[in-house]
């Protein structure tokens, strides 16, 4: 390209000739784009690099919206070389074991006791500090490294539940998050019947978690895809859900059983009237479509007393546990700690 502007035009003409309408069996129909842009001059090395770029822009572009455009710019973001610095790093986390889990627990409202655990990563850095999700989640959603990482949540998870279920501690479910770009992956269906199999767990012990978002993005398809694990007997979470835009259309179609409240909605309730009338809203859709809820980052009293007045379910956060490493969950289970009333 002489000029960069000129992408703007050929992106134009190319989602132009795509949306063009053409017959299926007599019926008019037409299909939509988004479209990923990764710009370079020498950066790059190999074309897989640029491809890999595009997708993260056409990824980005996708949850921006029907037919949205985005830009990978590798040379306007200095960030961008922290980014392939801590992608290096992070494939060498896996291989020298530096990622763990610790485990949340999540409580009943109704009897105060542990229900669930939710398995989140942590990559314990060689420089001795402590690497949450939100920060290298991203990263290997870049590329394929989320695929291998998330098998490894996978399998770890299941693995661990078996040995609660051996010391006893039967009825705690192991619930794990799945990355949009997982939950697309082909080989998923087969990853977790293999891991419920190698671990001889039952597919009800196993709690999925997606974010609005991604089941939003492309309903359809979550709705076949949620179906089948339904199938399995796994059960089925929506995570974060207040953020993503999906319709309540779907939202019936969804054949899910828990619904978890971002912790946005969550920080500023009661005060915030907005936030406590969006909470008590979320609750009330979730129980006329029998669904679970679930709170998440409840930190105060006022809080859990608003969700308990409004018959909340479940509830997850700092008021009765931070995730926990995996070692200080046995004793929280010996100890039967469980919500005061
Ligand atoms: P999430 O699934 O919504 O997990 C809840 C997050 O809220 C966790 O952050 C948890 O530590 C935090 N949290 C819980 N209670 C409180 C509270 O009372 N106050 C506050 N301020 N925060 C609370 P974390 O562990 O940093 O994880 C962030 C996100 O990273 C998760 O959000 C999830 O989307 C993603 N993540 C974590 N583990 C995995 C994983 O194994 N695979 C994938 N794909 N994503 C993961
Ligand atoms: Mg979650
Ligand atoms: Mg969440």
């Amino acid at each position: 390209m002489a000029d960069e502007n000129n992408v703007h035009g050929v992106v134009r003409r190319l989602l132009a000739e795509v949306r063009k309408p053409y017959k299926v069996a007599g019926r008019e129909t037409s299909v939509g784009a988004s479209v990923g842009v990764a710009i370079s001059g020498t950066e790059y090395e190999t074309p897989e690099q640029i491809l890999r770029d595009a997708d993260t822009a056409m990824y980005k572009a996708k949850a921006a919206g029907k037919s949205k455009v985005e830009f990978f710019h590798i040379r306007k973001r200095p960030e961008d070389m922290q980014l392939l610095l801590m992608e290096k790093n992070l494939r060498q986390a896996v291989e020298r074991e530096e990622l763990e889990l610790h485990y949340q627990p999540i409580v009943s409202l109704n009897g105060g006791h542990v229900t669930c655990f939710e398995a989140l990563l942590r990559w314990r850095h060689p420089q001795g500090y402590r690497v949450f999700p939100s920060v290298f989640v991203p990263v290997a959603e870049r590329n394929q490294l989320i695929d291998v990482i998330g098998e490894w949540v996978i399998r770890k998870a299941c693995k661990q539940s078996l040995v609660w279920r051996n010391e006893g501690f039967d009825d705690v479910r192991v619930s794990i998050n799945l990355s949009s770009r997982q939950f697309h992956s082909p080989n998923l269906i087969h990853t977790i019947q293999e891991s419920l199999a190698d671990a001889d767990l039952a597919a009800d012990c196993l709690e999925l978690e997606i974010t609005e978002s991604t089941a939003a993005h492309d309903a359809e398809f979550a709705v076949s895809i949620l179906s089948e694990f339904k199938r399995m007997g796994v059960r089925l979470a929506i995570d974060d859900f207040g953020t993503g835009y999906s319709s309540l259309s779907y939202l019936k179609q969804f054949p899910i059983d828990i619904l978890k409240i971002d912790q946005s909605f969550v920080k500023d309730i009661p005060d915030d009237a907005d936030d406590a009338a969006i909470a008590k809203s979320i609750i009330a859709i979730a129980h006329s479509l029998d669904l679970k809820v679930v709170a998440e980052g409840v930190e105060t009293e006022e809080q859990l007393k608003f969700l308990r007045a409004q018959q909340c379910d479940e509830i997850q956060g700092h008021i009765f546990s931070h995730a926990l490493p995996v070692e200080e969950v046995v004793e929280l289970l010996k100890n039967k700690h469980s919500l005061a009333r």
